[in-house]
């Protein structure tokens, strides 16, 4: 929260300054005008007690600006849910994955059951997939849905996947528990409103070169039209350097986690676009306060129709898994 704070012209600004600070304010001189001398207290700054500092000797008035995000920090803390699944603050961290396309009925299903018996709790799965070339495989569409629908319902699994545009918004959000925007998307304004006016609960990735204030706002937006929840998720930004697919965020990720307190997961697939770094990225995203991961796995990544440098194949899943899902047993009985 940020708040601008006036002070008498004859004040001593630096004592003040000092007192603002033991209240663990961070602040900046914000203007030195002719109605006195004003601090802009930073977002991140300690929760303020509004009147304790009204009551400094010299403190002329306190602002507290409205948000720009009202409805998102109206949700602060909470987590989000998706049909009995919690996401966010004061939750355990989620495991939702799956293969980056649904390639076939029985693929989709032979991966459902290994990611419910290691853990996840969501299926993840492209039937509509955006890709850069024209000529690339886009996925298998309506019937993918239902494939994905039917495996996740076999094995007790929530569904995400990913919706493109406004034309199939009915369609993906009658089979999804979690409406997936990508990261081209982020700031199609039209396609958040037709999501959000569904009543959708929303995985928002965010935009590769989107700002956090770009992200959160679009997040808005989804709140604003009707969705009943939005988790964001961070899955790497544009970098100059080929090495990665993309620059993982993970001070965005801390910064939305602890100063925000807002669903957040993260995917390394599409972050890292190789699989040998997913399991350190993986482990430093929930270090880092990630509310879950989102993964591509595929039983033969060498075979996968879309992204398959970036999946991971099952027997390395299943170990990520166990380390960072599954919770030891009692040793004490
Ligand atoms: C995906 O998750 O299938 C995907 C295409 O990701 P992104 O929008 O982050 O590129
Ligand atoms: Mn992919």
């Amino acid at each position: 929260m940020e708040l601008i704070i006036t002070i008498h012209p004859d004040a001593d600004a630096n004592h003040i300054r000092g007192q603002l600070q033991d209240m663990g304010l961070w602040i900046q001189n914000f203007e030195s005008g002719s109605a006195g001398h004003a601090f802009l207290s930073h977002a991140h700054s300690s929760q303020a007690n509004i009147e304790a500092v009204r009551t400094i000797d010299g403190v002329v008035d306190v602002l507290c600006p409205s948000s720009t995000v009202p409805l998102m920090e109206s949700m602060q803390g909470a987590p989000c849910t998706v049909n009995e699944l919690s996401i966010g603050p004061g939750q355990g961290p989620v495991l939702m994955a799956g293969p980056c396309t649904v390639e076939s009925e029985g693929l989709v299903d032979e991966i459902a059951s290994i990611v419910a018996s290691s853990g996840g709790r969501v299926l993840r799965g492209g039937a509509f997939k955006p890709r850069t070339s024209p000529y690339s495989f886009a996925g298998h569409g309506e019937q993918a849905l239902t494939w994905l629908r039917t495996a996740a319902d076999r094995y007790g699994l929530k569904v995400v996947t990913e919706v493109m545009s406004e034309q199939v918004v009915d369609r993906v959000c009658a089979i999804a528990d979690l409406v997936q925007i990508g990261s081209r998307n982020m700031q199609n304004y039209a396609l958040l409103r037709a999501v959000g006016a569904r009543n959708a609960t929303v995985l928002l990735k965010r935009g590769r070169a989107g700002t956090i204030h770009e992200w959160l706002s679009s997040a808005e937006h989804l709140l604003n039209a009707g969705a009943a929840g939005v988790v964001l998720c961070e899955r790497g930004i544009q970098s100059a350097d080929p090495n990665t697919r993309n620059l993982l965020d993970l001070g965005a990720v801390a910064l939305l986690s602890h100063v925000h307190q807002t669903p957040v997961i993260v995917d390394p697939s599409h972050a890292l676009g190789r699989r040998d770094l997913i399991v350190p990225l993986s482990r430093a995203a929930l270090a880092a306060g990630a509310h879950g991961l989102l993964l591509e796995v595929h039983p033969n990544p060498q075979q996968a129709l879309s992204d398959g440098a970036q999946a991971l194949d099952m027997d390395t899943f299943q170990k990520l898994a166990r380390e960072l899902f599954v919770q030891p047993e009692s040793t004490n009985d």
